[in-house]
C-alpha cells in the first residue's frame, strides 16, 4: 500500500475529533510530500536537527511536532516554528522555552510528558512531580508557553490490558488537571500498535508513524 492509501484508511478510521501526528521520523521529503499532498498538515519529529532540515525544505504551512525527549540547548532552534512540544519532561525544559519564546515574540504550545508505562527507561513526569509542578508560582508564571495537555507512551508489551490501563491512568490525570487548567484540550497518546486503545480511553491527538509510511529503516 502507498503512503497515500494508508493515510486516507487510517484517517477514515479516525473519530473527527482526533488529530492525526504522521510520524515522519527519518522518512524523506519526498515521502513527506506524499502525506502533505494527500491533506496531512500535522508531521512528528523526534530529532531536532532533522526536524530543523525538513522544516526548510518543505512547506511553510505543515504544523511540526516535536514528540522525542528534548535538550534544553536545542530548544532555540526549533522554537521559532515549532507548532507542538510533546515531551517537556522538567520545569527547567519549560523554562529554557518560555525564555526562547518570549524572545522570539511566541507562545509555544507544550504538552507534559508523563510516565505512565512501568518500565524504567520512558522519560516524564509522575503523579507527585505534577503536584508539585503545576501549582507553582513558576509553573503559573511563566507566560509564553502555553501548556494545553499531556502525552504518554504505554509499556510496549502485546498485553492489551496492560496497555488499556496505563492509557486509562493517563486519562484520569488529565481529567483531575483539566478542572484546575481549563486551557487543557490536548491528550497526545496511542501509536500505530496502540492507538486504538488509545482513543477508547479517551486520546485527543495519536502519533503514528509506520502504519502511515511503513517500517523505518533506523530509530
Ligand atoms: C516513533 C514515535 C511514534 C510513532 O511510532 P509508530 O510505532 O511508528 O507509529 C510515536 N510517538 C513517539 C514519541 C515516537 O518516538
Amino acid at each position: 500500500m502507498s503512503i497515500k492509501e494508508n493515510l486516507r484508511t487510517i484517517k477514515m478510521s479516525l473519530p473527527g475529533h482526533i488529530t492525526l501526528v504522521a510520524v515522519s521520523k527519518t522518512k524523506t521529503p519526498a515521502e513527506i510530500m506524499q502525506a502533505y499532498e494527500a491533506g496531512q498538515r500535522d508531521f512528528g519529529e523526534n530529532k531536532v536537527q532533522e526536524m530543523n532540515r525538513k522544516w526548510e525544505a518543505l512547506p511553510r504551512d505543515i504544523r511540526w511536532h516535536m514528540i522525542g525527549h528534548l535538550q534544553r540547548n536545542k530548544v532555540k532552534d526549533i522554537v521559532p516554528y515549532v507548532s507542538l512540544i510533546h515531551g517537556v519532561d522538567s520545569l527547567r525544559l519549560l523554562q529554557e522555552i518560555n525564555r526562547r519564546a518570549a524572545q522570539n515574540g511566541r507562545v509555544v504550545s507544550c504538552l507534559l510528558q508523563v510516565h505512565i508505562a512501568r518500565e524504567e527507561s520512558k522519560f516524564g513526569f509522575d503523579d507527585q512531580e505534577l503536584q508539585g509542578v503545576i501549582p507553582s508560582a513558576e509553573f503559573r508564571g511563566l507566560g509564553h508557553v502555553k501548556v494545553e495537555g499531556f502525552m504518554g507512551m504505554a509499556t510496549f508489551t502485546k498485553d492489551e490490558d496492560r496497555i488499556r490501563e496505563e492509557f486509562r491512568h493517563l486519562k484520569s490525570i488529565y481529567d483531575h488537571w483539566k478542572q484546575q487548567l481549563p486551557g487543557l484540550q490536548t491528550l497526545s497518546m496511542g501509536m500505530s500498535s496502540d492507538y486504538r486503545i488509545a482513543i477508547e480511553e479517551g486520546s485527543t491527538m495519536v502519533r503514528i508513524g509506520s502504519s502511515i509510511f511503513g517500517a523505518r529503516n533506523y530509530d
